[in-house]
């Protein structure tokens, strides 16, 4: 028969619990094959001469029963269904042959054309599974289906499908009619009830389905919409959390800083509204309290809205505020933390921020403004022995220089100035912290630019592994991208001002 004359298999989820399964083999597929029976609650039977150490273990425990020896027929006479998988090609056509003599399901391990059934690939969400088959012909292209659902579904699917499974009486109740029922599922689903689950807050979502399931409950009230505070990291779209992706690929609403990378952006859901709400200089307040308005209104209006902020939220990122309004006026939320710049230009510039023998400890510094530098700890962190990691700080490189030299940190001490950090254009400057100001000119630095200032910062020269070599006090002058592309180079001597990164601060 030709491929694409075949029908498709019949999918069927079996109740296995306290019958019998053979798995024939007694190796490592055997004792996964043997676990996932044993997890559907099946009585598993293991025939082989030899078992290896975990499933021998299982035989010892009682957990499942040992068939010593080579495969006979009369082992499947109490079986449901059967496995083969052994590396015998013989033996497992024995056991197909003689299980298809007595109509037992038999499933030959990768071997399709002697297999009666399929174990498709799964992703379990606790009692709600999704089964995929390629009806054994392209079994890599159900795994990678597989993946995909993996990383979309996150585990409020398990407690939702639990919770949903134990008020399955009341819920026919309540909407005996199959096509009321449907449109209230679509409106439960749409509503903040899988949001609760996965903040873990179980109580309110049982009460809330309860108010739901109340006679006189809800029947059509708009749902209350919520805001995600979610990381994006440093630009490269890997650094994402799966969580974050998550609710990308959920979100109707997405108020984004400047910040954000388009490669970020590209996997948000294809009919999300995409809002830049980077703010202008000169304007932080306004900017700050029209976010907080934006936010506020679209949960009101019942989205799922997405506050997508570079690096993490709660680093120098302003979560703090938005949360407080956001708590201020009721609206639920959770938070996603992302991979913050010191942490990613650190790994993507090969500087371990902490090091046994060069930093006990490291500080997350910004820079951002005079008055803001006023506010440090000069003396602390003029201390040796760790890492200052400075957010901001382009603008300011002279006065940091001034300052922490002239609170005894040594002029020699090594810097790494990494612009761009995990993104295809990252640029790292290497040097002490006495040249600093002048290789940032002398390179054109611009932001978004993180300081990593410390003795590990000497590692970048031997570890570095992302995108070119750091340009040093030795390097050829100007290897800036931003020098004849049409941008303007700073006159020596002028700060490059930080000027798109007040506009995200
Ligand atoms: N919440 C963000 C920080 C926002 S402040 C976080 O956790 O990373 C903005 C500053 O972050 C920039 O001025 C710069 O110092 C730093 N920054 C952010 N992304 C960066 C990147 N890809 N490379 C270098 N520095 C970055």
């Amino acid at each position: 028969m030709s491929l694409d004359a075949a029908p498709p298999l019949y999918p069927l989820f079996a109740d296995l619990r306290g019958r019998t399964a053979l798995v024939v083999g007694g190796g490592g597929v055997a004792r996964r094959k043997a676990a996932s029976l044993l997890q559907s609650g099946a009585r598993v039977v293991v025939g082989a001469p030899e078992l290896e150490p975990t499933l021998s273990a299982w035989a010892l425990e009682g957990r499942i029963v040992h068939r010593r020896g080579r495969f006979r027929p009369s082992w499947l006479d109490d079986a449901w269904l059967a496995i083969a998988a052994t590396d015998e090609v013989a033996v497992n056509r024995e056991v197909a042959a003689a299980a298809e003599a007595r109509r037992i399901w038999v499933n030959v391990v990768d071997d399709a054309a002697l297999s009666r059934f399929q174990v498709p690939a799964r992703v379990e969400r606790g009692p709600l599974q999704i089964a995929i088959s390629s009806g054994g012909g392209a079994p890599m292209l159900a795994r990678l289906l597989r993946e995909r659902l993996e990383t979309q579904l996150d585990d409020s699917w398990s407690a939702l499908a639990t919770l949903l499974a134990r008020q399955r009486g009341r819920i026919r109740a309540r909407w005996p009619d199959p096509g009321a029922r449907r449109r209230a599922f679509a409106r439960l689903l749409a509503g903040p009830l899988q949001g609760l689950l996965r903040r873990r807050r179980d109580r309110e979502a049982e009460l809330l389905l309860d108010a739901e399931l109340a006679p006189d409950g809800p029947t059509s009230a708009a749902p209350a919409g919520s805001v995600a505070l979610v990381g994006a990291g440093p630009g490269d779209p890997g650094l994402l959390t799966l969580r974050a992706l998550r609710l990308l690929n959920e979100a109707d609403v997405i108020l984004h800083d400047r910040l954000v990378g388009d490669g970020v952006l590209a996997l948000a859901r294809r009919d999300a509204e995409l809002v830049s709400v980077g703010k202008q200089a000169g304007d932080h307040r306004t900017a700050q309290e029209r976010i907080h308005a934006l936010m506020i209104d679209h949960a009101r209006a019942g989205r799922r809205v997405v506050r997508l902020k570079g690096g993490d939220p709660f680093v120098f990122g302003r979560g703090g505020e938005e949360l407080e309004a956001l708590h201020a006026h009721g609206i639920g939320y959770e938070v996603v933390p992302g991979i913050t710049a010191a942490v990613a230009c650190a790994a993507y510039a090969g500087v371990p921020l902490t090091h046994r023998d060069h930093a006990q400890s490291v500080r997350l510094v910004t820079a951002h403004c005079s008055a803001s530098l006023d506010t440090l700890d000069w003396p602390a962190l003029a201390q040796e022995r760790q890492t200052l990691a400075v957010y901001m700080g382009v603008a300011m490189l002279d006065t940091l220089r001034t300052r922490l030299v002239g609170e005894g940190r040594d002029p020699a001490t090594p810097f790494a100035l990494v612009e761009n950090g995990s993104r295809p254009e990252q640029r790292v400057v290497t040097g002490t912290l006495h040249e600093l100001p002048a290789l940032a000119r002398r390179h054109a630095v611009r932001s978004p630019a993180l300081l990593i200032l410390g003795e590990v910062a000497a590692l970048a020269e031997t570890l570095h592994w992302f995108g070119d070599a750091p340009l040093s006090a030795a390097s050829a002058v100007l290897r800036s991208p931003h020098a004849g592309a049409g941008g303007p180079v700073p006159a020596p001597g002028t700060p490059e001002p930080d000027r798109a990164l007040e506009r995200a601060a």
